[in-house]
Protein backbone atom coordinates (compact mmCIF):
# COMPACT_ATOMS: atom_id res chain seq x y z
CA UNK A 1 0.00 0.00 0.00
CA UNK A 2 1.66 2.94 -1.12
CA UNK A 3 -0.52 5.69 0.81
CA UNK A 4 -0.38 6.55 4.70
CA UNK A 5 -2.52 3.95 6.52
CA UNK A 6 -5.25 5.81 7.68
CA UNK A 7 -7.85 2.83 9.32
CA UNK A 8 -5.78 -0.17 10.19
CA UNK A 9 -8.17 -2.87 11.51
CA UNK A 10 -5.84 -5.82 13.16
CA UNK A 11 -7.10 -9.00 14.16
CA UNK A 12 -10.74 -8.23 15.16
CA UNK A 13 -13.05 -10.61 16.58
CA UNK A 14 -16.98 -9.40 17.00
CA UNK A 15 -20.44 -10.45 16.63
CA UNK A 16 -23.38 -10.30 18.33
CA UNK A 17 -23.61 -12.12 22.06
CA UNK A 18 -23.02 -15.55 21.39
CA UNK A 19 -22.80 -15.33 17.46
CA UNK A 20 -19.45 -14.93 16.55
CA UNK A 21 -19.11 -13.58 12.87
CA UNK A 22 -16.22 -12.41 12.29
CA UNK A 23 -12.50 -14.26 13.18
CA UNK A 24 -8.94 -12.49 13.15
CA UNK A 25 -10.05 -9.98 10.63
CA UNK A 26 -7.17 -7.65 9.51
CA UNK A 27 -7.58 -5.04 6.89
CA UNK A 28 -5.84 -1.57 6.30
CA UNK A 29 -7.09 1.86 4.76
CA UNK A 30 -4.43 4.20 3.05
CA UNK A 31 -5.22 8.06 3.33
CA UNK A 32 -7.18 8.77 -0.59
CA UNK A 33 -7.88 5.19 -1.23
CA UNK A 34 -11.12 3.73 -2.11
CA UNK A 35 -10.76 -0.08 -0.25
CA UNK A 36 -13.77 -2.50 -1.26
CA UNK A 37 -14.43 -5.42 1.11
CA UNK A 38 -16.28 -8.46 -1.12
CA UNK A 39 -17.93 -11.35 -0.60
CA UNK A 40 -21.16 -13.67 -0.18
CA UNK A 41 -24.09 -12.65 1.42
CA UNK A 42 -23.97 -13.26 5.26
CA UNK A 43 -19.64 -13.20 5.42
CA UNK A 44 -19.59 -10.44 7.66
CA UNK A 45 -19.11 -7.06 5.62
CA UNK A 46 -21.60 -5.08 7.35
CA UNK A 47 -20.92 -6.65 11.04
CA UNK A 48 -17.02 -5.23 9.49
CA UNK A 49 -18.82 -1.91 8.99
CA UNK A 50 -20.34 -2.06 12.23
CA UNK A 51 -17.10 -2.76 14.09
CA UNK A 52 -15.59 -0.27 12.42
CA UNK A 53 -17.93 2.47 13.07
CA UNK A 54 -18.20 1.63 16.94
CA UNK A 55 -22.10 0.51 16.77
CA UNK A 56 -20.54 -2.96 17.55
CA UNK A 57 -17.40 -3.20 19.41
CA UNK A 58 -14.58 -6.19 19.05
CA UNK A 59 -14.25 -9.02 21.49
CA UNK A 60 -10.74 -8.45 20.50
CA UNK A 61 -8.21 -7.09 18.23
CA UNK A 62 -7.96 -3.41 17.67
CA UNK A 63 -9.05 -1.10 15.30
CA UNK A 64 -6.78 1.96 14.57
CA UNK A 65 -7.75 5.43 13.01
CA UNK A 66 -5.48 8.18 12.28
CA UNK A 67 -3.12 6.09 14.87
CA UNK A 68 -5.45 6.65 17.91
CA UNK A 69 -7.49 3.32 19.05
CA UNK A 70 -11.12 4.09 18.63
CA UNK A 71 -12.13 0.03 19.22
CA UNK A 72 -13.82 1.00 22.04
CA UNK A 73 -15.24 4.17 20.58
CA UNK A 74 -19.18 4.65 20.26
CA UNK A 75 -20.45 5.85 16.58
CA UNK A 76 -20.82 8.65 17.67
CA UNK A 77 -17.42 9.33 18.85
CA UNK A 78 -16.01 7.93 15.69
CA UNK A 79 -18.24 10.10 13.70
CA UNK A 80 -16.81 12.94 15.69
CA UNK A 81 -13.10 11.62 14.28
CA UNK A 82 -14.46 12.14 10.86
CA UNK A 83 -15.93 8.51 10.27
CA UNK A 84 -19.04 8.04 8.49
CA UNK A 85 -21.34 5.12 8.37
CA UNK A 86 -23.85 5.04 5.18
CA UNK A 87 -25.94 1.48 5.72
CA UNK A 88 -27.62 -0.49 2.54
CA UNK A 89 -31.01 0.67 4.17
CA UNK A 90 -29.59 4.68 3.67
CA UNK A 91 -31.06 6.15 6.83
CA UNK A 92 -32.28 9.55 5.55
CA UNK A 93 -35.57 10.86 7.18
CA UNK A 94 -38.20 10.07 4.86
CA UNK A 95 -41.15 13.18 6.07
CA UNK A 96 -38.12 16.08 5.89
CA UNK A 97 -36.84 17.56 2.36
CA UNK A 98 -33.75 17.36 1.20
CA UNK A 99 -32.03 20.01 2.19
CA UNK A 100 -33.39 19.72 5.67
CA UNK A 101 -32.35 16.63 5.47
CA UNK A 102 -28.82 17.78 4.96
CA UNK A 103 -29.15 20.59 7.13
CA UNK A 104 -29.56 17.83 10.10
CA UNK A 105 -26.23 16.05 9.05
CA UNK A 106 -24.61 19.61 8.98
CA UNK A 107 -25.26 20.02 13.01
CA UNK A 108 -23.30 16.30 13.82
CA UNK A 109 -20.08 18.36 12.81
CA UNK A 110 -16.47 16.53 12.91
CA UNK A 111 -14.88 19.91 14.45
CA UNK A 112 -11.54 18.87 12.83
CA UNK A 113 -12.59 17.87 9.41
CA UNK A 114 -13.83 20.39 6.62
CA UNK A 115 -17.05 19.57 5.45
CA UNK A 116 -18.74 20.14 2.65
CA UNK A 117 -21.76 23.41 3.12
CA UNK A 118 -25.57 22.18 2.61
CA UNK A 119 -24.92 24.54 -0.61
CA UNK A 120 -21.53 22.75 -1.94
CA UNK A 121 -23.18 19.25 -1.47
CA UNK A 122 -26.53 20.68 -3.65
CA UNK A 123 -23.85 21.62 -6.27
CA UNK A 124 -22.41 18.11 -6.38
CA UNK A 125 -25.71 16.26 -6.74
CA UNK A 126 -27.34 17.45 -9.04
CA UNK A 127 -29.94 15.29 -8.87
CA UNK A 128 -30.68 16.38 -5.17
CA UNK A 129 -30.46 20.15 -6.14
CA UNK A 130 -33.12 19.97 -8.27
CA UNK A 131 -35.27 17.88 -5.86
CA UNK A 132 -33.98 20.21 -2.54
CA UNK A 133 -37.58 20.88 -1.50
CA UNK A 134 -39.45 17.75 -1.91
CA UNK A 135 -39.34 15.77 0.81
CA UNK A 136 -36.94 12.54 1.31
CA UNK A 137 -39.78 9.74 0.86
CA UNK A 138 -39.88 11.06 -2.75
CA UNK A 139 -37.08 10.06 -3.71
CA UNK A 140 -36.01 7.30 -6.07
CA UNK A 141 -33.33 4.74 -4.52
CA UNK A 142 -30.55 6.07 -6.46
CA UNK A 143 -31.13 9.15 -5.16
CA UNK A 144 -31.94 7.88 -1.44
CA UNK A 145 -28.13 6.61 -1.82
CA UNK A 146 -27.01 10.13 -3.01
CA UNK A 147 -28.65 11.63 -0.29
CA UNK A 148 -27.09 9.50 2.24
CA UNK A 149 -23.79 9.84 0.73
CA UNK A 150 -24.20 13.37 0.90
CA UNK A 151 -25.29 13.72 4.47
CA UNK A 152 -22.27 11.94 5.26
CA UNK A 153 -20.09 14.36 3.40
CA UNK A 154 -21.94 17.37 5.10
CA UNK A 155 -21.55 16.08 8.40
CA UNK A 156 -17.89 16.21 7.96
CA UNK A 157 -16.74 12.53 7.04
CA UNK A 158 -13.11 12.11 5.59
CA UNK A 159 -13.36 7.91 5.65
CA UNK A 160 -17.00 6.74 4.40
CA UNK A 161 -17.93 3.08 5.14
CA UNK A 162 -20.06 2.41 2.38
CA UNK A 163 -22.57 -0.78 2.76
CA UNK A 164 -23.64 -2.05 -0.96
CA UNK A 165 -24.53 1.14 -2.23
CA UNK A 166 -25.52 -0.48 -5.76
CA UNK A 167 -27.85 -2.54 -3.89
CA UNK A 168 -31.50 -2.68 -5.35
CA UNK A 169 -30.41 -0.22 -8.14
CA UNK A 170 -31.01 0.16 -11.71
CA UNK A 171 -27.87 -0.35 -13.84
CA UNK A 172 -27.97 3.30 -15.14
CA UNK A 173 -28.21 4.07 -11.71
CA UNK A 174 -25.43 2.06 -10.33
CA UNK A 175 -23.01 3.97 -12.96
CA UNK A 176 -24.88 7.43 -11.28
CA UNK A 177 -23.58 6.17 -8.01
CA UNK A 178 -20.07 4.80 -9.20
CA UNK A 179 -19.66 8.19 -10.67
CA UNK A 180 -20.54 9.58 -7.52
CA UNK A 181 -18.05 7.65 -5.13
CA UNK A 182 -15.19 8.61 -7.66
CA UNK A 183 -16.03 12.27 -7.78
CA UNK A 184 -16.01 12.41 -3.87
CA UNK A 185 -12.70 10.52 -3.78
CA UNK A 186 -11.48 12.81 -6.13
CA UNK A 187 -12.27 15.70 -3.64
CA UNK A 188 -9.99 13.19 -0.83
CA UNK A 189 -12.42 11.23 0.94
CA UNK A 190 -11.41 7.86 1.56
CA UNK A 191 -13.89 5.21 0.93
CA UNK A 192 -14.46 1.65 2.68
CA UNK A 193 -16.58 0.00 0.31
CA UNK A 194 -18.83 -3.40 0.95
CA UNK A 195 -20.48 -5.29 -1.90
CA UNK A 196 -21.92 -8.46 -2.88
CA UNK A 197 -21.10 -6.90 -6.87
CA UNK A 198 -17.49 -7.41 -7.69
CA UNK A 199 -17.88 -5.82 -10.53
CA UNK A 200 -18.42 -2.40 -8.85
CA UNK A 201 -15.35 -3.30 -6.61
CA UNK A 202 -13.30 -4.41 -9.54
CA UNK A 203 -14.42 -0.68 -11.23
CA UNK A 204 -14.12 1.99 -8.36
CA UNK A 205 -10.97 0.19 -6.01
CA UNK A 206 -7.77 0.14 -5.55
CA UNK A 207 -7.83 -3.13 -3.64
CA UNK A 208 -9.74 -5.59 -2.51
CA UNK A 209 -10.08 -7.76 0.19
CA UNK A 210 -12.03 -11.06 -0.34
CA UNK A 211 -14.46 -12.20 3.03
CA UNK A 212 -15.58 -15.71 3.11
CA UNK A 213 -17.33 -16.52 6.68
CA UNK A 214 -15.90 -13.71 8.86
CA UNK A 215 -12.45 -14.32 7.58
CA UNK A 216 -10.18 -12.67 5.31
CA UNK A 217 -9.37 -14.98 2.18
CA UNK A 218 -7.58 -12.43 -0.52
CA UNK A 219 -6.46 -9.29 -1.05
CA UNK A 220 -5.33 -7.55 -4.50
CA UNK A 221 -5.48 -5.19 -6.33
CA UNK A 222 -8.27 -4.96 -8.90
CA UNK A 223 -6.15 -6.03 -11.96
CA UNK A 224 -4.87 -9.18 -9.52
CA UNK A 225 -8.41 -9.66 -8.92
CA UNK A 226 -9.85 -9.42 -12.10
CA UNK A 227 -7.47 -12.01 -13.19
CA UNK A 228 -7.43 -14.55 -10.34
CA UNK A 229 -10.55 -16.94 -12.04
CA UNK A 230 -10.05 -19.25 -8.59
CA UNK A 231 -10.82 -16.80 -6.15
CA UNK A 232 -13.62 -15.23 -8.44
CA UNK A 233 -14.80 -18.45 -9.06
CA UNK A 234 -14.41 -20.00 -5.35
CA UNK A 235 -15.75 -17.01 -3.17
CA UNK A 236 -17.76 -15.01 -5.34
CA UNK A 237 -19.84 -16.80 -7.75
CA UNK A 238 -17.95 -15.60 -11.07
CA UNK A 239 -15.71 -16.96 -13.54
P1 LIG B 1 -25.38 -9.23 3.64
O1 LIG B 1 -25.02 -9.02 2.24
O2 LIG B 1 -26.45 -10.24 3.82
O3 LIG B 1 -25.61 -7.97 4.43
P2 LIG B 1 -22.91 -9.46 5.10
O4 LIG B 1 -21.68 -10.03 4.50
O5 LIG B 1 -22.99 -8.00 5.26
O6 LIG B 1 -24.12 -9.99 4.26
P3 LIG B 1 -23.48 -9.60 7.88
O7 LIG B 1 -24.71 -8.77 7.78
O8 LIG B 1 -22.27 -9.01 8.48
O9 LIG B 1 -23.10 -10.21 6.46
O10 LIG B 1 -23.87 -10.94 8.65
C1 LIG B 1 -22.92 -11.92 9.00
C2 LIG B 1 -23.58 -12.97 9.87
O11 LIG B 1 -24.05 -12.36 11.08
C3 LIG B 1 -24.77 -13.63 9.23
O12 LIG B 1 -24.72 -15.01 9.51
C4 LIG B 1 -25.95 -12.99 9.91
O13 LIG B 1 -27.02 -13.89 10.02
C5 LIG B 1 -25.40 -12.66 11.28
N1 LIG B 1 -26.07 -11.46 11.85
C6 LIG B 1 -26.20 -10.27 11.25
N2 LIG B 1 -26.85 -9.39 12.05
C7 LIG B 1 -27.14 -10.07 13.19
C8 LIG B 1 -27.79 -9.72 14.41
N3 LIG B 1 -28.28 -8.49 14.62
N4 LIG B 1 -27.89 -10.70 15.35
C9 LIG B 1 -27.39 -11.94 15.15
N5 LIG B 1 -26.76 -12.31 14.02
C10 LIG B 1 -26.63 -11.41 13.06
Amino acid sequence: MSALPLLEVEGIYSGYGETQVLRDLSLSVGEGEIVSLVGRNGAGKTTTLRTIMGILTPTSGRVTYRDEDISTLEATETAKKGLAFVPEERQIFPELTVRENLELAAHGGAPDVDSLSVGEALEMFENLQARATNAGSSLSGGEQQMLAIARALVGGADLILLDEPTEGLAPYIVQDVMDIINELNDRGITVLLVEQNVHVCLELADRNYVINQGEVVYEGTSEELRADEEILDKYLGVT
